[in-house]
């Protein structure tokens, strides 16, 4: 086994989740089997509890892990399944640790960071690479392992005088990383750092001093780069990779540059270009093993987004709007499904509570503002979410989307919303409510399910993988999903539609199309009479990949730019159609290739808004990222 180890440095949030995941792309394409390892040096055992404004999606695996949304790039780019001990949290392995001490496994010895919480995480790592997940049997040949945080000279306090602990939480790791980048020696481990290099405006030059500080420091921690991935305005210029080279004891042909490119799909792209995969063969000594790495697929896509312009607008009607990493997954999903659609797509953030009427007397603007964008939407998505603010202003979308005949798609709360709004506009029922709202409703329908557990909130939702039968064959679900008889579909939830009302739901014209092996548990409704109306319990957008969109975003992005038709009528063949269309379009509208390094700034939508009711979000609306790139910084120096 191979191991990559990918660390950042300077500032947070330079891109080195995706930064790791295209080095993955890029050995995948040189034909060997990748798997990946992130790790979050913070105590929480998972992401599970943490709010999105912390670290941005909680994502969910096959196996109900509920993890960093780091892996949820790697899933996409490498096209795998990852497990939830994929994702190392400083919580996971003290309790392991602590775990084994209560059972008295070390013997009668103090138990101690160094060696016993050292070798804990070094034991994990081996353990885990060896986890396949493409699924082909046997470990994978290289493991990329991200570092979470950044490394950084001194411990210092943030904005708000408070002692930033992150280069305290990251000492045992670099400590373990150091014993194991030496115990599995040279030619099985590389280092590749994430850095800085800043322009200045006045006079454009390219300043080395902060990677040089940064690298220093990564050496002082007994961390040695190989590799050094240089984010950057425009590409570096060669005295100034020969300057890098000189300070920080790296051969230029190591030294890549990571400049602003005009979307996500051209950084494996650019990694290429700059022959890192030959810096990595060589590293890892993998010559005669790896082959020229085959990219065409990244390349069609690449040149195709960044030539979309016929736009299709999405309503997102969300609470945690001002940020959109809290949402990267629905987003992803949407942006593959409109690539497929030859859509250029337009987010349009909605935060739930403007819509409501006490924004209309406190903000009128606001709510003026957010009326419009709703009403100017094409499709309309209500994704999952926890607690009560702003649910009735998601009432209030719906109700706007059903009326109106705007294409929908409801997301696990999105869907429990659907159905409150259901019962109160058509059925009359106007006190309907989830029990997670209004505890005391006499029309619950929306309840908690009866294995859920209130008092202890980690890691105790219905989570994972979970088979959805089709009780409906002719619905527009069944029929996207290729008209099979079941999906199997990640979830993450603790209420579900109650089931003692469906008959009820059913006679006013609400379908259940989707139900689990019980028929109890509601898992799709559709609107039999509405263009395109969906609510899933599920959560289909961490299953989407850029090659094969998720069949309910393709519907709800299909439906809203007038190509659902064809799509119902034969999914797969659609797609497979698409791609050939894609590849004939290409040859006539392709994009010269020199205008991939120009830093374009090709605005894709995504401009994430702070509602009014929430204006002291912890995040800043904005990080700095690569152009339309979400960055993955954890946090930890904001
Ligand atoms: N809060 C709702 C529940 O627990 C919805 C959860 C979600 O959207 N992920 O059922």
């Amino acid at each position: 086994m191979k191991y990559v180890l990918v660390t950042g440095g300077v500032v947070s949030g330079l891109g080195k989740g995706v930064t790791a995941s295209s080095i993955g792309v890029l050995l995948k394409a040189c034909g060997l089997r990748v798997t990946a390892i992130k790790i979050d040096p913070y105590l929480n055992t998972d992401a599970g509890t943490m709010s999105p404004f912390e670290q941005g999606e909680v994502f969910v695996l096959d196996d109900g892990g509920e993890v960093n949304l780091d892996l949820g790039n790697y899933e996409r780019f490498l096209n795998i399944k990852l497990t939830r001990d994929n994702n190392i949290t400083t919580g996971k392995i003290y309790q392991f640790v602590i775990d084994k001490e209560r059972k008295g496994d070390y013997l009668g010895k103090t138990v101690q960071v160094v060696p016993h919480i050292t070798n804990a995480i070094q034991e994990w790592i081996e353990r885990v690479a060896k986890i396949p997940v493409d699924g082909s049997e046997g470990p994978a040949d290289v493991c990329i392992i991200e570092l979470g945080g950044t490394i950084g000279t001194t411990i210092r306090h943030n904005d708000s005088g408070i002692l930033d602990a992150g280069d305290i939480e990251s000492m045992p790791f670099i400590e373990a990383l150091g014993q194991f980048s030496y115990r599995v020696g040279p030619g099985n481990f590389c280092l590749v750092h994430v850095s800085l290099v800043p322009v200045l405006d006045a006079v454009g030059e390219q300043k080395t001093k902060p990677t040089q500080h940064s690298v220093r420091s990564l050496r002082g921690l007994g961390l040695m780069p190989n590799i050094l991935a240089c984010r950057s305005t425009k590409p570096l210029d060669e005295n100034i990779k020969e300057k890098l080279s000189q300070f920080c004891h790296i051969p230029v042909a190591n030294i890549i540059t990571l400049n602003d490119v005009t979307n996500i799909w051209h950084i494996p792209l650019l990694l290429r270009e700059q022959k890192a995969h030959e810096a990595f063969i060589k590293l890892l000594k993998l010559q005669g093993i790896a082959k020229e790495p085959m990219l065409d697929e990244w390349a069609i896509r690449a040149r195709i987004y960044d030539a979309l312009h016929d736009p299709v607008r999405i309503a997102m009607v969300g609470k945690y709007t001002s940020l959109s990493d809290s949402y990267i997954s629905v987003l992803k999903a949407l942006s593959h499904a409109s690539i497929a659609c030859q859509k250029k797509l337009v987010v349009d953030w909605v935060p739930s509570s403007d819509l409501e009427d006490s924004t209309k007397a406190e903000a009128p603007d606001l709510y003026r503002a957010a009326w419009r964008r709703l009403r100017g939407a094409d499709g309309i998505l209500v994704p999952g979410g926890f607690g009560d603010r702003g649910v009735e202003g998601k009432i209030l979308a719906v109700k706007y989307a059903r009326e109106n005949n705007v294409p929908f798609l409801g997301i696990c709360l999105g869907m429990q919303i659907a159905v409150i709004e259901f019962a109160r506009s058509v059925m009359n029922l106007e006190d309907a409510n989830s029990t997670e709202f209004d505890p005391d409703t006499t029309n619950p329908c929306i309840v908690l399910m009866p294995e859920g557990c209130k008092t202890h909130l980690g890691g105790t939702m219905r989570l994972g993988s979970r088979r959805t039968y089709f009780e409906v064959a002719d619905s527009k679900a069944a029929k996207l999903y290729g008209n099979v008889s079941f999906v199997d579909e990640r979830h993450r939830h603790r209420y579900e539609v109650n089931p003692d009302m469906i008959t009820e739901f059913e006679k006013a014209g609400l379908a259940f199309v989707g139900k689990d092996e019980t028929k109890r548990r509601m898992e799709i409704v559709e609107l039999h009479t509405h263009p395109y109306f969906i609510g899933v319990q599920f959560h289909p957008e961490f299953k989407s990949r850029p090659g094969k969109p998720s069949a309910l975003f393709s519907g709800l992005v299909g439906a809203a730019c007038g190509q659902l038709e064809l799509l119902l009528q034969n999914p797969s063949q659609w797609h497979l159609n698409k791609e050939t269309y894609n590849k004939q379009w290409l040859l006539t509208h392709a994009v010269p290739p020199e205008r991939e390094f120009e830093g374009l700034t090709t605005s894709n939508g995504f401009s994430p808004t702070q509602s009014h009711r929430n204006r002291n979000s912890k995040k800043p609306a904005t990080r700095l990222s690569y152009r339309n790139i979400r960055s993955s910084g954890n946090g930890m120096h904001v």
